[in-house]
């Protein structure tokens, strides 16, 4: 089964692309913590999320504008695509909202 995001933009390369977001449904989620059903406790955790089609990940845009790959995104890449891809798509350019932790890794607060 599937579910929509109209409430999820979606970003490409050069910009805004036109669409909505299918993912899993609720009680479907892969990992115990899911961007979009149950995120863990990051610090953008309540940020709107943002689909980037042309990097196939969450990301979660701060008060500032910058897109910062989703922690729990990124976790289920680490899972599904393994530690290389995870550390390829954790690479962004931050202004330090998300915290930067690294892929697997644990926030505390
Ligand atoms: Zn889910
Ligand atoms: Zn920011
Ligand atoms: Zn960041």
């Amino acid at each position: 089964m599937s579910e929509r995001h109209p409430e999820i933009s979606i970003y490409g390369a050069s910009g805004p692309v036109d669409g909505v977001l299918v993912t899993h449904e609720v009680g479907e989620c892969l990992l115990a913590h899911c961007a979009i059903h149950s995120p863990s406790q990051h610090p953008l955790a309540s940020a709107p999320l943002r689909w980037r089609s042309d990097l196939l990940i969450l990301e979660r845009v701060c008060p500032h504008g910058i897109g910062h790959p989703d922690a729990d995104g990124l976790d289920h890449v680490f899972v599904v695509d393994g530690e290389m891809a995870a550390a390829v798509l954790a690479v962004h350019t931050c202004d330090g909202c998300c915290g930067s932790a690294p892929p697997g890794g644990v926030f505390v607060d």
